[in-house]
């Protein structure tokens, strides 16, 4: 609970320091290539604003490592202006064929108090009546994917691909609840993914697993251990496809206060390629690797001379699903160190618990 204590200062405090913007200047959009479930394609991401994540905004102060919420405009966003938004957003891109549709809000899509039923179900509807839309990629937490509200999502969207991403983050319930500040369980998300994977729904819901990689206080070969057995366990729960988000540090965060305190740094991008190479080894569904942030000072960082090389191949490797061919370079030595000597203090750690 001491995290939590934590939390709760950190976000009251960077709460109070934001700035108010109409939900208008909220909505960013975006398109760019991407991997359907169908093949290579276009991607169209939209940002919808929303009064902000219920569990960041809650008494729990939220993520450690996410400040999402500070792109919310904190207020009630009526039903029409957010379907309204959602038009002229997504009216900005051509609609080309095999086109997913991935939309944002800072929190849950599924949770009627961030999203009201009537926007969701227009949104859907427009989405529906897009011959070209292949697939719309929504996120939630698991406690707003009742049957009920996915029954009311495939009545509105129809037979089209409907997947819904969850931040399981790890496999690790005690990381998720003591580092992260998560605030749900495996069996969370268990009950979600088995409730989406239910047959008698007549549509084709599927389930996406958000995995973070390195979270605060994990050595980075445990970070890399931890993603690995993440996805070999998402995978095992019925997830259908895994996205992992290496961690970057967000601004007005406890991961930020660490960072700035020399007690964090994103992890290596070697570790990234490592997790890659493992997991298209041991999972069989499609494995996505956000490179957001790669190579910036705060986020995942190798060296100068190899950051965007690898940040390519990754890419690459997103939209063929190929094990990414290995580079070579000075900074890898260091990386193999730090590998090594993070086992070192592990097991000087344990000997220490058991003493
Ligand atoms: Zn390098």
């Amino acid at each position: 609970m001491e995290i939590e204590n934590l939390m709760q200062e950190i976000r009251e405090d960077a709460l109070s320091k934001m700035e108010r913007r109409p939900p208008q200047d909220l909505a960013p959009s975006w398109s760019g290539e991407d991997l359907l479930y169908s093949g290579i394609g276009n991607a169209i991401f939209i940002v919808l604003p929303t009064p902000g994540c219920a569990w960041a905004i809650s008494g729990s102060g939220g993520c450690t490592m996410c400040s999402y919420v500070s792109d919310s405009p904190l207020e009630k966003v009526e039903p029409d202006l957010l379907v309204d938004i959602f038009k002229k957003a997504i009216g900005k891109h051509e609609i080309n064929e095999k086109t997913v549709v991935k939309i944002f809000a800072s929190g849950s899509f599924l949770n009627p108090d961030e999203i009201p039923r009537i926007a969701r179900d227009k949104i859907l509807d427009i989405l529906k009546n897009e011959k070209n839309v292949e697939e719309v990629v929504v996120e939630s937490r698991p406690e707003y994917i009742t049957k009920d509200v996915l029954k009311e999502c495939c009545e509105a969207l129809g037979n089209k691909i409907f997947e819904i991403g969850i931040g399981l983050e790890t496999s690790n319930d005690y990381t998720r609840e003591n580092k992260i500040n998560k605030g749900f369980s495996k069996k969370d998300f268990e009950m979600a993914v088995n409730n989406i994977n239910d047959t008698k729904l007549n549509c084709d819901v599927r389930a996406k697993a958000y995995i973070f990689v390195k979270p605060i206080l994990t050595s980075e070969k445990d970070a890399i251990e931890e993603a690995v057995e993440s996805a070999e366990y998402a995978e095992s729960a019925g997830a259908s496809r895994i996205s992992f988000c290496p961690a970057t540090i967000h601004k007005d965060t406890l991961m930020e206060l660490l960072w700035r305190g020399g007690s964090y740094q994103p992890p290596w991008i070697w570790s990234i390629m490592e997790i890659i190479r493992r997991v298209r080894g041991s999972v069989d569904i499609p494995i996505i690797m956000d490179t957001a942030g790669f190579g910036s000072r705060r986020g995942p960082y190798n060296c100068k001379k190899c950051n965007s090389q690898l940040k390519s191949i990754i890419i690459e490797s997103n939209l063929d699903q190929s094990i990414p061919e290995d580079l070579e370079c000075e900074c890898k030595e260091k990386w193999e160190s730090e590998i090594e000597f993070s086992n070192i203090t592990r097991s000087t750690t344990n000997l220490l618990r058991k003493k």
